[in-house]
């Protein structure tokens, strides 16, 4: 799933992985659990994402290897804020060369919107749980809504500068291939994950 910071990206990508019995893996929750957790890689990692930059590829590469790793992933996965960078996303291909096929799904939405969503975007300040607009607590656990910590305004124009310089090449990377689809972002959430559900099973004849 690939689009910019508040492109609606963690909420698609949990809704598809849903769909189609799959996990959702995002380099982002998992970096953020470690913070949380104050591991090793928590303490490395949190500057770096307080600023609204990007973690270094060996790490996030590492990371996402690990996790796609296991067991649950052995039958398909949704990648969400990852790969951000063409370095990522050819470690990606390495990995997944003989598993067929990656789909790749650019949701698309204008920059003023993105900022509109990421000032009103809330996470559970207990357990991480990303927040759906319009509900006051946690729904998995009950704990306070909050603002992400990288969601305040500088931060939010630094990691959109970061997407366009880093990011945004990945389309350019992927684009050509047979299996690139992009979505207008800028819609309701249903009508979006209509339009993503439509997008993949064209790619892959509708197999779950
Ligand atoms: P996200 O939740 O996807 O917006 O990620 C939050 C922050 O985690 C980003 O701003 C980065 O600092 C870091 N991060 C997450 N995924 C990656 C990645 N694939 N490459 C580098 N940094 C990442």
């Amino acid at each position: 799933m690939l689009g910019p910071p508040g492109a609606g990206k963690g909420t698609q990508a949990e809704r598809c992985a849903r769909a189609h019995h799959v996990p959702k893996i995002s380099t982002g929750d998992i970096l953020r659990e470690a913070v949380r957790a104050g591991t090793e890689l928590g303490r490395a990692a949190q500057a770096v994402m307080d600023a609204g930059r990007l973690v270094s590829d060996d790490v996030v590469v590492a990371v996402a290897r690990e996790r796609l790793s296991r067991e649950d992933a052995a039958h398909g996965f949704v990648l969400d804020g990852f790969p951000r960078t063409v370095a990522q996303a050819e470690a990606l291909d390495k990995w997944i060369d003989a598993k067929a096929p990656l789909v790749v799904v650019d949701i698309d939405v204008p920059e003023d919107t993105l900022v509109q969503r990421l000032a009103s975007r809330r996470i559970c300040g207990n357990c991480g749980w990303n927040a759906v607009p319009g509900i006051a607590a946690c729904a998995r656990c009950g704990g306070p809504l909050v603002e992400r910590s990288d969601d305040g305004d500088e931060v939010v124009r630094e990691r959109l500068r970061v997407y366009w310089r880093s990011t945004q090449p990945l389309v350019e990377y992927y684009h050509r291939r047979p299996t690139f689809r992009s979505v207008d972002g800028d819609q309701t959430t249903d009508a979006v994950a209509a339009d993503i559900a439509a997008a993949v099973a064209s790619v892959t004849g509708g197999r779950a």
